[in-house]
């Protein structure tokens, strides 16, 4: 599916001292650093905008502290990691025992380099210069910007919440007397509404990582000997060497710190709550990874498994020798594939994707997805030709890319007849947390399914009359914390049921609604317009 884009992914390495060096680092401890672009590689789905990273040095020979590296473009452009010698000598440039690193997918603020991560902030006092990375978004971003230009003396240079983000940390080491990152992250966190799961080191060495209140966003770590290391997702840790047994996720509300070689876990928010992103696993988590116990393959299967059930249930597709599923590559490959077995009828690759076709979330405007979509994935004919075809695919947002792809399919690959059915229930509200979708009138379903109705069937043929399939059908909401196998009020799913885990959140989607009615029906009086003057937003 390719109407959504990953948001971000951070990434953490640290070698302690007076250790033993590590197998897992076997440059020797000052190249520790050299393995942050590994890591990212293998969280390039969750943004392919910039990558960068900050190395921590003791000693370093140009007398950086903290030196920050970032480039625009995919891990592989910005560390020219094919070109050997141009790789080499700039891990050689940023070497040292602690680093963080980041990939960045823009759901806030501009396309260009100075708003590629880790932020650095210089001081001449070493615990307020700092550097980090952070993985989600602020929803009360426009009214912390307000604060801090509420004062006539400030001025912030980008429109991006990761730049209040810094801010917010300086004045908090600011006004503390102690060199304790949980107290900062506490203080900091209580003036916060929305998902940031971050890294950050400062010149002396320390490191923290940090998940919000909610764990919205993932956030794993291991420790094995003398390496410590944490990323947005457990395969970048898998794949650095770590043992599947030392991966763990890190709990909302809990902050690990390094300081002085000394590993600590502690928690800094009150009353740390659940509301784990479900997208994560059906969609933007590298299909590898295991968040919060559970392992995203597992769960995409179990979709699949309870779309076949769901297919057996209201029989609407006749299935007989000339029934396939062809998954829309890759991310819904599982699902299918698990529906497929379920219903016994071949999973067959229909679709081929076109690895190179770019970056697609750089151009955003509608014309532009749509033809994208047509570069991006090619029907083969020899596969769909005569066939029904029962078409998976992880969700529809916008449904442009949908809309293309099912002409193509019915076009150019010569099926007879296609079933659209979905992994996912239909998303009818924006995220404010970090995903590009951020208005209702952006979304597909809600033009069919208000809020707050039952999904009929009748308004599923509906929307399938309108993308030109024969059918379509959504998994139902309850079949989401089944599959994740996590119960439902430990996940956010408010794109898919409005209910949003905080109250920004909530206060967004009411404004959002209220304006997306009063579109639809200009008598509608707005019930939340004194709320946009609350939040800066009017
Ligand atoms: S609103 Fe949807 S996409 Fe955003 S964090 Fe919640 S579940 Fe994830």
């Amino acid at each position: 599916m390719s109407e959504l884009h990953h948001e971000c992914g951070v990434a953490a390495i640290y070698h302690l001292p007076n250790q033993p060096v590590s197998d897992l680092c076997p440059g020797g401890v000052d190249q520790a650093s050299s393995l942050i672009p590994r890591m990212l590689l293998d969280m390039q789905n969750r943004g392919q905008l910039s990558a960068g990273m900050s190395r921590f040095h003791s000693n370093p020979k140009n007398g950086q502290l903290i030196d920050t590296y970032r480039e625009l473009g995919s891990v592989q452009e910005a560390f020219r990691l094919s070109h050997a010698a141009k790789a080499t000598s700039l891990m050689e440039k940023y070497a040292g025992p602690a680093a963080i690193g980041h990939v960045r997918y823009a759901t806030c603020g501009k396309d260009d380099r100075s708003y590629a991560q880790p932020f650095e902030i210089h001081h001449f006092n070493m615990r307020k210069w700092f550097t980090f990375a952070f993985n989600g978004q602020l929803s009360n971003y426009p009214e912390l910007a307000a604060d801090i230009l509420s004062d006539a003396d400030n001025h912030l240079v980008r429109q991006t919440d990761t730049e209040v983000l810094m801010h917010e940390i300086s004045r908090q080491l600011e006004v503390q007397d102690s060199d304790c990152l949980v107290e900062m992250i506490r203080n900091v966190s209580k003036r916060l509404d929305g998902a940031y799961s971050l890294a950050m080191l400062n010149a002396k060495g320390d490191m923290l990582i940090a998940r919000d209140p909610l764990g919205i966003k993932p956030m794993c770590y291991a420790i094995q000997g003398a390496m410590f290391a944490a990323a947005s997702e457990s395969v970048a840790l898998l794949n650095l060497g770590f043992k599947r047994s030392e991966i763990k996720s890190l709990k909302p509300g809990h902050a690990i710190t390094i300081i002085d070689g000394e590993i600590k876990i502690e928690q800094f928010a009150d009353n740390p709550g659940r509301a784990h992103c479900f997208f994560e696993w059906i969609y933007f988590a590298n299909v590898a990874s295991t968040l919060d116990d559970r392992g995203v393959y597992t769960t995409r299967t179990e979709l699949g498994k309870e779309l076949a059930a769901q297919e057996q249930q209201c029989g609407l597709i006749e299935i007989d020798e000339d029934t396939i599923v062809v998954p829309v590559p890759d991310t819904s490959k599982a699902a299918a594939d698990s529906m497929a077995f379920h219903l016994k009828v071949p999973s067959r690759e229909g679709l081929i994707r076109n690895r190179y076709s770019g970056r697609t979330f750089i151009e955003s405007s509608q014309k532009t997805r749509a033809q994208r979509a047509k570069i991006k994935y090619t029907p083969l004919r020899e596969v769909l030709e005569g066939k029904r075809v029962i078409l998976v695919e992880d969700s529809i947002v916008r449904s442009t890319t949908m809309k293309a792809l099912l002409r193509r399919i019915r076009e150019e690959g010569g099926a007879r007849e296609i079933h659209v059915r979905v992994a996912c229930p239909p998303i009818v509200a924006p995220c404010y947390y970090g995903i590009d979708m951020s208005t209702i009138k952006q979304l597909f379903a809600p033009k069919f399914y208000p809020p707050g109705e039952l999904l009929t069937d009748a308004i599923q043929d509906e929307m399938a009359a309108s993308l030109e399939c024969d059918s379509l059908r959504y998994l139902p909401i309850e079949s989401v914390a089944r599959a994740i196998g996590i119960p439902s009020d430990g996940l956010c799913q408010a794109c898919i049921n409005c209910d949003y885990p905080t109250p920004v959140g909530q206060k967004l989607y009411q404004l959002d609604h209220d304006s997306y009615r009063q579109e639809a029906d200009p008598s509608v009086i707005s019930e939340s317009g004194d709320r946009a003057v609350d939040l800066g937003l009017s």
